[in-house]
């Protein structure tokens, strides 16, 4: 089958995926049928494809992604879909391969997906130079994929709740959601995942590192990375910290009580205890049904972003509003008429 699968050449150039044991195929046109039937037979090439589709701001493009994602629907949702977050330097990358590594070899299959609120201004900066995964990249049970670059977070939040139902529908059941601990880009983060790993370093608090407090709130796990050599000390202090710290936190919805543990990626060390209280998280919130709960929660939420976005997006592009809006702020700016009234007075523009 594979010699027919193609896609159109499309016009937004877009990260391809880095793992290099794939080789791109010759591309031809494919149907949305085809498409499909190549992602659920874990087709790595066509899957790549499809999410270029999605991540394309092409309209053509888009129209095609949303049918191939609507028809994976019913086959995605089988899997952990697990954000994982941190200052740079931190050790995400690092982090993911060991535990990468450690759940392939228990016969999972995994997506390392991103979240760049940087990438504007960067162009992809998370994951493209994230060939550092060298391990992964060449592990034919993991797909990796940099975000798309050149967009706003809530471009990127979107892309990437689609990737993962296409990758969910291509069979892989671990999904890391990675992004930088920055910024907004962790609440977009928090509402696409099922469980939010925030990665520290020792000694330094988390105010230090550049995280707020509301996503110290967010994770289920604080894992202090770096537990190794001569900060070993210093990451088992940090860690009795957090511990005490989190009982202050309100109770989550989940009923899941956060841990503090320590782990090194370099010497792989706390890994498997990461993934174990993974587990024991989605056994207990399957039990409490805050799991799936919690999905439907997240989809809703989702359509409400979708709608406002999409209403912005029209608003802003109508040929009546795009006329008049400089003057009518500049009159609001000016005192002539109220902000209420200005907005009243494009709406009415908008809706005539
Ligand atoms: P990211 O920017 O959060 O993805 O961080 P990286 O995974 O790229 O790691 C940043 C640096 O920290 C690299 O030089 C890693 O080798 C190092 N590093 C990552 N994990 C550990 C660890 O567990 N222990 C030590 N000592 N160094 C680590």
């Amino acid at each position: 089958m594979e010699s027919h699968l193609n896609i159109q050449k499309g016009g937004d150039k877009l990260p391809e995926m880095i793992n290099r044991q794939f080789k791109r195929k010759k591309r031809k046109s494919l149907s949305v049928a085809d498409y499909v039937q190549a992602i659920l037979n874990g087709n790595i090439i066509v899957l790549s494809q499809a999410i270029t589709l999605v991540e394309s701001n092409n309209s053509e493009h888009q129209k095609v992604a949303q049918q191939i994602v609507n028809a994976c629907l019913p086959h995605s949702g089988n899997s952990i879909r697990i954000g994982v977050t941190g200052t740079p330097g931190v050790g995400k990358s690092t982090f993911v391969e060991a535990m990468g590594e450690y759940v392939t070899n228990l016969g999972k299959r995994l997506a390392v997906l991103a979240i760049d609120p940087t990438s504007q201004i960067s162009h992809g900066s998370i994951l493209g130079d994230k060939t550092r995964m060298e391990t992964l990249a060449n592990n034919k049970n993991a797909f990796i994929r940099p975000s798309a670059a050149g967009d706003s977070l809530g471009g990127v939040a979107r892309k990437t709740r689609e990737t993962i139902i296409l990758c969910e529908a291509a069979g892989y059941d671990v999904i890391f959601v990675e992004t930088v601990g920055v910024g907004q880009s962790e609440v977009a983060v928090h509402s696409m995942v099922d469980f939010f790993l925030l990665l520290l370093l020792p000694g330094a608090g988390d105010e230090l590192q550049g995280i707020k407090r509301g996503v110290v709130e967010m994770a289920d796990i604080i894992a202090i990375n770096k537990a190794d050599g001569d900060n070993l000390e210093k990451a088992k202090y940090s860690r009795s910290a957090y511990r005490n710290g989190l009982h202050m936190f309100p109770a989550k919805d989940s009923g899941w009580i956060a841990k503090s543990m320590t782990c090194s990626a370099i010497e792989n060390t706390g890994i498997i205890e990461i993934w174990q209280s993974i587990l024991q998280y989605q056994q207990f919130t399957n039990k409490n049904e805050y799991f799936q709960n919690h999905r439907n929660n997240q989809a809703q939420y989702w359509l409400n972003e979708t709608i406002q976005n999409q209403l912005k997006r029209r608003f802003e592009n109508h040929p009546m509003i795009k006329a008049q809006l400089t003057t009518i702020k500049k009159e609001v700016q000016e005192g002539k008429i109220t902000p209420f009234a200005g907005a009243a007075l494009l709406m009415d523009l908008f809706l005539k």
